[in-house]
């Protein structure tokens, strides 16, 4: 993955003929933490963990960024991903930097009390190392309103008295009765459905009765799918950590939903689907694709056998960039994942405005300012395509690091 950001940055930086001084500082990671602690496990053994935060940057304002619980997490996966959300929250035009982290390990070998254990302890050796103002987690794969309960929580119970209260927007992603915003458990997926509608208005293609897949069906890709679904698409294949599942004449999303929550090996066995082959996945008929789960999923080996004319990044680095060339030849587009997904973290920063004000937004307004935020974003980035003839990651990247010379122009290098 590091590989992949670093060669989409060159690759905008050259375009742009960015200031070689400024290019040498986003090159790299500010800081980059890495902790190991110890948890107690519910037959009494201890475990050691490994955690991560790197921060990136943060030019704009605090770093900002998800923590995730996965065994591919380690030090370069935590570089790229927190490089990949300083370009997200610059074109975003939000006042955050970036930055990433999480545990590596296997979540679902932990019962719950095991993994509120481990989180507290992370955030515990996190200490001060993040904060309201300085370093804002949310959540990422596998970590949720849960995990950031339990880390606000940790937080302020480790602050003097009358400190506390003072820390509620140390995370976002919280549950609304812990301090959240309504609408950020929708946010990512919604700004991924925008993204999409915003496209299909742009090329004057209807959604009503178009046949999307959707790999990953967490937070972002069920959302996602609701949302296209309520549009008239029709979800014709989904695939999970257990299986691929297909079926061309459709599968209702909140169906499946349910269906998941009570299921112990996630979407496998849904009524009505046929069982694929995960090697098949990318290759279904389709006119939309949108990989929602993890990194390097679309690459050099299936990329000529996508069908799909569109591909809508709801995960980080998700198409790696020798298969995007190939995508690119063969004439399908790729909303990248800096702006197909900034929805959660426009989301994130509603919420961290609300805390830190004092208010509280209904859902509605969330909701309308979100698609306002996001329409922004979309339309400089055709803008700039159409003006530079290049992709919209280019676009994408090149309006990001912009904004980001600008800054560093103006303020100069300490001391
Ligand atoms: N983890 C999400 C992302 O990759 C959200 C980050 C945030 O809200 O801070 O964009």
């Amino acid at each position: 993955m590091l590989d992949n950001v670093m060669r989409q940055f060159d690759n905008a930086a050259e375009i742009i003929d960015l200031n070689p001084n400024i290019r040498k500082i986003l090159e790299v990671t500010n800081n980059e933490l890495v902790v190991h602690f110890p948890v107690r496990m519910d037959n009494g053994e201890v475990e050691v963990f490994k955690g991560y935060r790197v921060q990136h940057n943060n030019a704009l304002g605090p770093y900002k960024g998800g923590l995730r619980y996965h065994p591919t997490v380690d030090i370069d996966a935590a570089k790229a991903l927190a490089m990949w959300m300083t370009w997200k929250t610059s074109l975003a035009g939000l006042p955050y930097g970036g930055a990433k982290g999480g545990i590596q390990l296997d979540p679902f070998k932990y019962s719950q009390a095991e993994l509120e254990r481990i989180t507290r302890r992370f955030t515990y050796a996190l200490g001060d190392n993040i904060g309201p103002e300085l370093d804002i987690p949310a959540p990422d794969v596998n970590t949720n309103a849960q995990t950031m309960a339990w880390i606000l929580d940790t937080f302020m119970s480790t602050k003097a008295p009358a400190e506390r209260s003072k820390n509620m927007h140390v995370v976002t992603g919280k549950p609304i009765g812990a301090g959240g915003s309504y609408g950020r458990d929708r946010a990512t997926g919604y700004g991924v459905f925008l993204s999409i509608k915003f496209w299909a208005e742009h090329k004057k293609v209807y959604l009503k009765d178009k046949k999307f897949i959707v790999q990953g069906f967490g937070n972002v890709g069920y959302w996602a799918a609701h949302f296209l679904e309520k549009a008239g698409a029709s979800l014709v294949a989904v695939q999970d950590a257990y299986g691929s599942i297909a079926n061309d004449n459709g599968i209702g999303v909140e169906a499946l939903f349910e269906y998941v929550q009570g299921n112990k090996n996630g979407i496998v066995g849904f009524a009505d689907t046929m069982p694929i082959d995960n090697s098949e996945f990318f290759a279904l008929d389709c006119d939309i694709c949108i990989p929602a789960a993890l990194g390097n999923q679309i690459t050099a080996e299936n990329a000529p056998k996508v069908k799909a004319y569109l591909i809508a990044e709801g995960a980080n680095g998700p198409t790696d960039v020798e298969a995007e060339k190939v995508l690119l030849e063969n004439g399908v587009e790729i909303i990248p994942d800096i702006l197909c997904n900034s929805g959660g973290v426009i989301g994130s920063y509603f919420e961290w405005l609300q805390n830190r004000n004092g208010e509280i937004w209904q859902l509605e307004e969330v909701m309308e300012k979100l698609e306002k935020k996001l329409r922004t974003s979309f339309d400089k980035v055709r803008e700039i395509s159409n003006e530079r003839k290049v992709d919209m990651r280019t676009a994408a990247f090149i309006i990001a690091i912009e904004r980001l010379e600008q800054a560093y122009k103006q303020r100069g290098i300490f001391p």
